[in-house]
């Protein structure tokens, strides 16, 4: 791309440059290419944006449902038709694999598909008799405007956590995209746009700080999404609520596997490897830490090495490359610092992933990292890397391993490999985390149940997706008549 462009804000159904004049380079993580620019929007513009929300929502929230779920389904054939050009827009501008791109437009994809189902989703409720010739019912409402503010790192499945179920329950909303992957925000607005999404319902405004500040703090705003890292998540959650807003914040996590020795540890090592190095590591799902239960920590350690050394690093566009770079470049020195931490509290440096990344030449490459002999002491075990950075501990029981995993401030998600019962049981019951997985690495729920985790991964009541996302984005009318 010689002459990159600046990206427009969508206010009000137009494309409109931004009034700011300070724009930042969106760089393909690759190739460090700069693919466009991204402006840094001020808080006059997301008033403008909030007023033309306001204005669309007057018409849209009373649009009757199924014309509005009509307009999903259309979306939905819009994204399918466009699946492989919104795979390569996630491929450039956040550098994971093709194949996992795709696999994230379908995960996109499915939250259009439940909230294509507004009309079921927003039905209410009746009991005839509370009482003698009394009766009740509760009906649904949209809440006003919403908004959304965006990580990185999933730049079309996040957004379509939100957006899609907030305007298919009758909402207007105002989307801030990361400023590191905002291109493909654009073409999902443009695409819902071209399938019949009237002016002013879906707004972008993209920017950073000054616009999450003018989103948070204001009055129009009745609703605010949010998924990113832990200590953005706790300022949103305060701010927002301070301001009267219903929030749920998704924020950062420290996920733990644990193989117990009956576990069939060929497939427990390839699924683990997907989940450690998969996305770069940078998954909120990510596996961070393997706790291996009894005597098989060697083995285990040994078949992760080959397995890492196994992975084919380098720019996600091209075939059966299965690690790409991180997202910029400090985010690889973070990783690196992290793992000179790592070597200096002592644990053991496995695989160095900082040798694959001083061979890469350009990009922000850094290679498959392995950690044996860790410990709840180590910064590399107490934060979130967010990168291809995999510690393992060792346990003399399931027991233990579990206190290891609910030490971590952090309770998003957490895996457990076994062929028994017993132990499934023990841990559903005991391990704190909002999403758990049995023999596999990554157990993100679908769009049709709700996604979060626990403690300091998730500030707020209800969580993203399924009918929380719409008890979210909809309000409850009580009417009680007498007969
Ligand atoms: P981030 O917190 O840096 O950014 C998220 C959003 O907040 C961006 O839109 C950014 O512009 C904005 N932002 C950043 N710093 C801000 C500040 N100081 N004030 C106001 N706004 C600010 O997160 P990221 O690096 O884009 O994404 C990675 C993080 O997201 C990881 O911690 C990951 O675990 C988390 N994540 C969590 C989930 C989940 O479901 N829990 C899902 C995906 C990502």
């Amino acid at each position: 791309m010689t002459n990159p462009r600046t990206l427009n804000n969508l206010i009000g159904g137009q494309w409109v440059p931004s009034a700011s004049g300070r724009a930042e380079p969106v760089y393909n993580p690759a190739t460090e290419e700069v693919l466009a620019y991204v402006p840094m929007s001020s808080k006059e513009e997301v008033d403008q944006a909030v007023a033309a929300a306001r204005e669309a929502f007057a018409s849209w929230s009373r649009t009757p449902v199924p014309r509005r779920a009509r307009i999903l389904f259309r979306y939905q054939q819009l994204l399918v038709e466009h699946w492989d050009e919104l795979a390569t827009l996630i491929t450039l501008e956040n550098g994971k694999s093709y194949t996992e791109a795709h696999g994230e437009v379908l995960r996109g994809i499915e939250c259009v598909e439940f909230a294509a189902g507004a009309p079921s989703l927003m039905m209410g409720k009746q009991l005839p008799d509370i009482a003698t010739n009394l009766e009740s019912g509760m009906y649904r409402y949209p809440i006003g405007v919403a908004s959304g503010i965006t990580p990185f790192n999933f730049p079309m499945m996040v957004p379509c956590w939100m957006f899609p179920l907030a305007i298919a329950c009758g909402n207007a909303f105002v989307l801030k995209p990361s400023e590191r992957t905002p291109l493909l925000a654009e073409r999902l607005a443009q695409l819902f746009l071209e399938a019949g999404l009237p002016a002013g319902v879906l707004s972008i405004v993209h920017g950073a700080h000054d616009v999450v500040n003018g989103i948070l703090e204001h009055p129009g705003i009745a609703a605010v999404s949010f998924v990113g890292s832990q200590p953005v998540a706790e300022y949103v959650y305060k701010t927002a609520s301070a301001h009267g807003k219903r929030v749920q914040a998704l924020a950062g996590a420290k996920n733990h596997s644990i193989v117990l020795p009956d576990a069939d540890l060929d497939a427990a090592v390839t699924q683990i490897v997907s989940a450690a190095f998969g996305s770069a590591g940078e998954r909120c799902m990510a596996c961070s830490v393997v706790v291996a239960v009894g005597d098989i920590g060697d083995a285990l350690v040994e078949k992760l090495k080959q397995a890492a050394d196994a992975i084919t690093i380098g720019n996600g566009m091209e075939k059966d490359v299965f690690l790409g770079p991180v997202i910029r470049q400090p985010q690889k020195e973070r990783t690196v610092g992290y793992i000179e931490a790592g070597e200096r509290e002592g644990a053991k440096l496995v695989r160095d992933g900082r040798l694959d990344a001083a061979a890469s030449g350009g990009g922000y490459f850094v290679g498959p990292t392995l950690f044996d002999e860790v410990s709840c002491e180590m910064k590399i075990w107490q934060d979130e890397i967010f990168a291809p950075v995999l510690s393992v501990m060792r346990a003399n029981s399931l027991d233990e391993a579990i206190a290891i995993a609910n030490e971590s401030e952090f309770a998003n998600g957490a895996c457990l490999f076994t062929k028994d019962g017993g132990s499934v049981r023990q841990f559903r019951e005991t391990i704190d985390a909002g999403m758990l997985g049995i023999n596999l690495g990554v157990p993100a729920p679908m769009a049709f149940f709700p996604f979060s985790g626990w403690k300091k991964s998730f500030y707020g009541d209800l969580h993203a997706n399924g009918t929380d996302g719409v008890e979210f984005y909809t309000r409850k009318k009580m009417v009680t008549t007498r007969w």
